[in-house]
């Protein structure tokens, strides 16, 4: 039976149990007491302590959802607890969410596809806290196009010889751990396998990237060149790797969904805030209908994505791969977060401008925050077509 959708805010939601409500109430403590007092200085300074990652270890955050045998946690965890963090996230700021946990779209590569002896030496030092893990799909050349990559993995004996780059990668400079997309045969899905690459391998550089958002997480481009990397690195099977990129995909979608909501949320209750407080000619400016419409719109767009977002994640935990919903729930996500963050500027004008983290602030952040959101992780174009693709649309 499905149950009834979008009663997120309700008594007692049906898609969350005791367990959520206790990591919420985690995560939210994490996010208070170690990421949100700081973020403006590490958005000004373009990065935050690598401490952070062995804090977020300690309090489980890295290892949710892998094997214990790992050091991962699995017992009693569903996908509503990775939903739930990327809601409380949101309190904290994107550009530290998407560094921090960068792993969470490397990783489950790995763990879904290495081996024994893959898993038990990548995972164990990324869950800790002590190694950071990324991913490497994305090439100068374009990123919508994944299938084409062109980073070429030539082997010879014991090793691959790497040559290539990737573009816009997520904790690109500090990573130890790069799960990287390569080319080890023909063009397409077919000819593409997946490498870990170590940060120390002789013909690996970095170099990193300025950007309009997500100040403070590190991005960069990565260059190799006859990198030598040995085979044992090679997870899963030679010109195997599209089905575990394609698939690490969908899970990322959702956590972006999830995200994008409660950015969405927090720009409806900034600019709630904002307009019960502020007067202009002698009276609240939420006492204007055009701003209270403006205030509905955005909870309109805000409520559907959340129900959305719980019934995909829902189906997805039933076993089920709704491709095209989630293709299009991303779409919807990112619109409703450019929906919330336009009219919360507009709500709160020129307050709205300014930079800061607490108040208004959050807003002018979020705002930057919008275009990563609707291109990385598959841009509305490219979800669009994945979407009627999967519904047959042609002729
Ligand atoms: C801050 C940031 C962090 C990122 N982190 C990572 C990471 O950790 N790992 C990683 O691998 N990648 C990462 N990415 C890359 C991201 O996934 C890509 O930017 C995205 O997939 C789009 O690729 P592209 O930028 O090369 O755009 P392109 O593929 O060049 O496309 C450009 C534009 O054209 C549109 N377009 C392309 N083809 C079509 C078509 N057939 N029809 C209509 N429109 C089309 C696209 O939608 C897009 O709007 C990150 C990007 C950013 C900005």
């Amino acid at each position: 039976m499905i149950p009834k959708v979008g009663i997120s805010e309700g008594k007692e939601p049906l898609f969350y149990n005791e367990s959520h409500h206790a990591w919420r109430e985690e995560v939210r403590k994490f996010v208070s007491k170690e990421i949100a007092p700081f973020v403006e200085e590490w958005e000004e300074a373009g990065e935050f302590p690598r401490e952070l990652y062995k804090k977020a270890a300690d309090v489980g955050l890295m290892g949710m959802g892998y094997d214990e045998k790992y050091g991962g946690t699995t017992e009693g965890i569903d996908i509503f607890h990775g939903i739930v963090t990327a809601e409380e996230f949101a309190h904290g700021c994107g550009g530290v969410s998407a560094s921090l946990l960068s792993h969470n779209i490397a990783i489950p590569l790995i763990q879904s596809l290495g081996t024994e002896e893959q898993k038990e030496k990548f995972i164990p030092p990324v869950v800790r806290g002590e190694k950071i893990a990324a991913l490497a799909m994305t090439e100068p050349s374009g990123g919508s196009d994944v299938a084409s990559l062109k980073t070429k993995a030539l082997r010879k004996g014991d090793h691959f010889i790497v040559n290539g780059s990737k573009m816009f990668i997520t904790s690109g400079m500090r990573a130890d751990t790069y799960v990287v997309g390569v080319r080890t045969g023909g063009e397409g899905a077919t000819g593409i396998s997946v490498l870990v690459i170590e940060k120390d391998t002789p013909g690996f550089t970095q170099s990193p990237l300025k950007k309009m958002g997500w100040l403070s997480s590190d991005t960069a481009v990565l260059y190799f060149d006859n990198c030598k990397v040995p085979v044992e690195n090679l997870i899963g099977g030679e010109n195997s790797g599209w089905i575990g990129v394609m698939s690490n995909f969908s899970q990322e979608r959702l956590g972006m969904a999830a995200g994008m909501n409660a950015y969405s949320q927090i720009c409806i209750d900034e600019a709630v805030a904002w307009a019960k407080e502020r007067k202009t000619f002698g009276k609240p400016l939420i006492d204007n209908q055009v701003i209270k419409h403006k205030l509905v719109d955005m909870n309109r767009a805000v409520k559907t994505s959340r129900a959305w977002t719980e019934l995909l994640s829902w189906r997805v935990m039933n076993g089920e791969s709704p491709i095209a919903d989630l293709a299009m729930l991303k779409v919807h996500a990112s619109k409703a977060m450019e929906l919330c963050a336009r009219e919360a500027m507009q709500i709160l004008g020129g307050a709205g401008y300014l930079r800061a983290n607490s108040g208004p602030g959050k807003v002018e952040r979020i705002y930057r925050e919008v275009r990563v959101n609707a291109i990385g992780g598959g841009s509305e174009e490219i979800m669009y077509d994945l979407a009627a693709r999967q519904l047959g649309y042609r002729s």
